[in-house]
């Protein structure tokens, strides 16, 4: 039951997970990934048992994030047999066919194509598909180093992506790398279109980990040399995005149907950010104290209901994650405290200790990332610190259980 109720934050420790599986290395993982299943004996439609491809090696070609080292948005080739028919490459990964990653890809030659790395893709063998479905066995294994940071475009700057003769000129700009669902700023997307005037406009938001469009505007065209944007805030349509990397893509299209891209159909960098579910709350040099610090620890006539975070007394405190305040005052052991129900998510934040009672009052709205107080020791507390408490449906003493809020808070002090 517990499982259910706890969103975001175990879905960051998966990721956590995830890296650190990727340090360890992917030789004795190989094992246990399993080969494509080979093809039905027998014919084909076509009358014609279509060749199995086979692939005799992996190299990184272009973008690579060192010589022969494999980044998302590289491009490798591959070698090997039979792979005219090739029309999709899969990286297996580690575990099994949940953290696969799909391509589709232009036939090359019977002995080699190239693949550009999804960011979806983790380290582990590649296997190549015909369009008639027939698999290879599982390539060498290949590692795959995580995605680097966004390169920042916060200015405008002419748009290196591919565009025919006579189409637009274009610039483009994103405010941020690093962006929160649900915070008061939301990630800016600008652009100038000048040079032959444009007849249509698309401005699309594609997932990057696995190139979807995940919202799409259609500006009017502006006067030429008009700075024009979009703006995101982490929502589409009433759902709340999944954390992840996203990119922003300009397609101008000229009266005459010549296209300017900002970036490629593939792998996207440009104008690229990161989102984030929650913002680490306690603002400066902090540690998690010791065993009786946990959740679960033992106190006097009741279990510790939360995890502990101590930094120095004034230290500023944000909100991990926004919503509507549902409570704040003074308890004897609580001290300053404020429950905030977190919008988009199951779970109630309650911060208590606070130096001072928050200036909000209940029922106020709270972005993710703002100011909700400083770290004290008000209440029954010894040492300045936050201690957190998350808890799920329907609250915070209101029938719901308060659940380990360590995961998370380790899971959000690495990228805030
Ligand atoms: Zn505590």
């Amino acid at each position: 039951m517990r499982d259910s109720r706890v969103p975001a934050g175990r879905c960051a420790c998966a990721l956590a997970a995830d890296a650190l599986a990727l340090v360890a290395g992917t030789l004795a993982l190989v094992a246990g990934t399993p080969a494509l299943t080979p093809p039905a004996a027998g014919h084909a439609a076509g009358g014609v048992y279509p060749a199995k491809p086979t692939i005799e090696k992996v190299s990184c070609l272009r973008r690579c994030a060192s010589q022969n080292r494999a980044r998302a948005g590289s491009t490798l080739k591959v070698n090997g047999t039979g792979l005219l028919a090739v029309t999709k490459v899969v990286f297996q990964g580690n575990y099994g066919s949940a953290d696969d990653a799909e391509v589709p890809v232009r036939p090359g030659t019977d002995t080699r194509l190239q693949v550009w790395v999804p960011a979806a893709a983790v380290s582990g063998p590649l296997a190549v598909v015909t369009s008639n479905g027939v698999g290879s066995g599982p390539s060498p294994p290949v590692d795959i180093l995580p995605p680097p940071p966004p390169t920042p475009t916060a200015a405008l700057t002419p748009v290196p992506g591919p565009h025919d003769p006579g189409a637009p000129l274009l610039e483009t700009g994103t405010n941020r790398t690093k962006a929160y669902i649900d915070a008061r700023r939301a990630v800016m997307f600008s652009f100038r279109v000048s040079g032959p005037a444009p007849a249509a406009l698309t401005v699309e938001l594609l997932n990057a980990v696995d190139g979807a469009v995940v919202k799409t505007w259609s500006p009017p065209p502006a006067a030429p040399g008009e700075v024009q944007s979009v703006s995101w805030s982490g929502h589409v349509g009433s759902v709340t995005a999944p954390p992840g990397r996203y990119s922003f893509r300009l397609t101008a299209a000229a009266a005459d149907g010549a296209l300017a891209r900002s970036s490629p159909t593939t792998y996207v960098d440009r104008d690229s950010f990161d989102l984030y579910d929650h913002v680490f709350p306690v603002r400066g040099r902090h540690d998690f104290g010791g065993t009786g610090a946990r959740f679960g620890a033992g106190r006097a006539g009741h279990l510790h209901e939360g995890q502990d975070t101590f930094a120095a007394c004034g230290t500023r405190i944000l909100a991990a994650r926004g919503g509507r305040l549902k409570h704040t005052g003074y308890h004897t052991a609580a001290g300053n405290y404020l429950v905030i129900d977190g919008a988009g998510t199951d779970v109630d934040y309650v911060y208590m200790h606070l130096l001072a009672p928050t200036p909000l009052a209940a029922g106020d709205r709270v972005y993710t990332g703002q100011l909700i107080g400083a770290v004290g020791e008000s209440g029954n507390a010894r040492g300045c610190h936050l201690h957190l408490e998350m808890w799920g449906v329907p609250g915070w003493y209101t029938g719901g259980q308060p659940f380990d809020p360590l995961p998370s808070l380790m899971a959000w002090d690495t990228w805030s």
